[in-house]
């Protein structure tokens, strides 16, 4: 095969080296200092005169081919002065007018002479400054080509693009199609695209020893299923100017290497014999992908398992108090039957309740797997502050025998919100059951509950305040991770469960210890229907 750039800086040619090719340089300086001495002695002793003169220009000439500018001037200025010595010895001081213009002819064809060499010593030096600076930065090509982490090979396109051109004469106009019905085309162009350079990175990763041993044809290593070639011949009858793709390469020991192929093709079509393309090898990124692919995937896996548990323990925590109700409900039932005398009214009055708290609690965990298992819960346009004022109705009871005052300041001018209102309900419940719990560490005297609602432009806030010892060491964070509790008999899912559904509604939620450092304060914001969408709905 035939690699180039093969060539050492030393092999470069040299645009001229007369002097250097000259045989025997002190024999030829002898013959011009000898034809100078004949012509000064023929010109100053015989009877031709000045004429002889003119011959000094071949000694210019040779002396030329010694050297540079500098030789040129010396013999020129040093013929010149033979001539006039010459001239002087012959004429005398009254020379007649013919033998002065013979002079003059004589010392101007000397400068003539002079000027012209002078001139293509001038060009042969810039010729020589241009190759220098070719060669120069061919040998850094060179050396770039080499070296690159990248692997090079170049490709010579000329039959290939000439078959497609055959192609086209005979009226193909769709190559595309040609080749999904052609595809023995591709097979045979495979084998036209020859490499005819590659570099050292390209032999490492092809597990070949030298540029010679090289493949000769891109089908000697593209493997069986490979489609972007067909792609690059595509781009390339489209006159495009650059293609890339992602392929395998079959190596010397038969491994297929995943890659990305990138070649430049020429504008105006020439220079398809030196075709180069880059090729960089994909397997630590894919493996590095496939590694990321899976720990996203065992991470998926454990979060799922983590919310599995996190379901289970919130549907026991969130079901436990509407149960314990029930069970009240009924154990009371059963004191006003134990009575001597019966009483049916009140007996049928808490079994009611009992049901009530029951169905309660079914519909706890029915929306709680909903929310957890990210199922669709029943969701419509609802009154935020209809579900706060749901949940403090429930807690009535319990606040007033706890001694805890309530201060609401509902501003009914909020902005309806899209959501689910029990899961709503199941959060502020949670939040009060916290705040009353402790509240228990103070007096019940200094026992008091703020709800206030705030109106935005878009969005609702909801500041659930108590007067407790408010959050201590803890941060607010910290406290709506799952499980952790500062209570005896706690869970700690209530927090994480309310910002699941604070989250599920598109909302935020965070604790804090109040700004007067007097008890801690919980906020929600949840996103409000646009304005445009509660006309149509009709809110009130
Ligand atoms: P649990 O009530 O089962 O402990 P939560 O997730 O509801 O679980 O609460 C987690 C922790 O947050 C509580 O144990 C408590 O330490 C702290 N906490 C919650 N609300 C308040 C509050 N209003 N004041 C002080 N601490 C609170």
């Amino acid at each position: 095969m035939d690699l180039r750039l093969d060539m050492e800086p030393t092999d470069r040619p040299k645009v001229r080296d007369e002097a250097s090719a000259i045989p025997g340089e002190a024999r030829y300086v002898a013959a011009c200092v000898l034809l100078g001495l004949a012509i000064f002695v023929i010109d100053s002793f015989t009877l031709l005169g000045s004429a002889v003169a003119v011959l000094y220009v071949l000694v210019i000439v040779m002396a030329s081919q010694l050297g540079g500018s500098l030789v040129i001037k010396k013999v020129s200025f040093v013929c010149a002065i033979a001539t006039m010595v010459a001239f002087a010895l012959v004429h005398g001081a009254h020379p007649e007018t013919q033998a002065l213009l013979r002079l003059i002819f004589s010392l101007a064809a000397n400068g003539v002479t002079t000027a012209i060499l002078l001139r293509r010593e001038v060009e042969i030096e810039n010729r020589r400054a241009a190759e220098a600076s070719l060669n120069a930065s061919e040998h850094r090509y060179k050396i770039i080509f080499d070296t690159l982490a990248v692997a090079i090979w170049e490709h010579d396109f000329t039959d290939v693009k000439r078959e497609l051109q055959t192609l086209r004469q005979q009226g193909i106009r769709d190559l595309r199609q040609y080749i999904a019905d052609h595809p023995e085309f591709v097979v045979k162009l495979r084998k036209l695209a020859r490499i005819t350079n590659v570099n050292q990175t390209a032999l490492k990763l092809m597990g070949v020893a030298s540029k010679k041993e090289f493949f000769a044809n891109l089908d000697m290593f593209l493997w069986e299923m490979d489609q972007s070639f067909a792609k690059c011949l595509i781009a390339l009858d489209e006159g495009r100017l650059s293609f890339q793709s992602e392929t395998k390469l079959r190596n010397r020991h038969g491994r297929l290497i995943p890659v990305i192929v990138a070649l430049n093709f020429p504008a105006d079509g020439q220079g398809l014999e030196r075709i180069q393309g880059s090729i960089v090898d994909i397997t630590e990124r894919l493996a590095f992908q496939e590694a990321i692919e899976a720990s996203r995937r065992e991470l998926e896996h454990a979060s799922r398992a983590a919310m599995i548990g996190e379901i289970s323990a919130s549907i026991a925590h969130e079901v436990n108090q509407p149960l314990s109700a029930t069970m009240n409900y009924l154990q009371a039932a059963l004191r006003w039957m134990d009575r001597e005398e019966p009483d049916l009214d009140e007996t049928k009055k808490a079994i009611q309740r009992a049901l009530v708290s029951t169905e309660h609690s079914a519909d706890v965990v029915k929306r709680v797997r909903m929310l957890l298992g990210k199922a669709k819960s029943d969701t419509a346009e609802i009154d935020i502050e209809t579900a706060i004022l749901d949940a403090v109705r429930l807690k009535r009871a319990d606040l007033s025998s706890h001694g805890t005052k309530l201060s609401l300041d509902l501003s009914r001018r909020i902005p309806l919100i899209q959501g689910d209102r029990i899961l709503l309900q199941q959060a502020f419940l949670n939040i009060i059951t916290n705040a009353m719990q402790a509240m228990d560490a103070v007096e019940p005297e200094g026992r008091t509950l703020s709800i206030e609602s705030i109106p935005g432009a878009s969005d609702i806030v909801i500041r659930i305040s108590d007067s407790g010892p408010g959050l201590g060491d803890n941060s607010g964070e910290s406290l709506f991770r799952a499980f952790n509790t500062t209570k005896e008999n706690g869970m700690g899912l209530g927090l994480a469960m309310c910002r699941s559904i604070v989250a599920a509604h598109g909302g935020a939620i965070s604790i804090a210890n109040r700004s007067d450092a007097r008890g801690a304060v919980v906020e929600i914001s949840l996103p409000g229907i646009a304005a445009a969408d509660q006309s149509a709905a009709g809110g009130d």
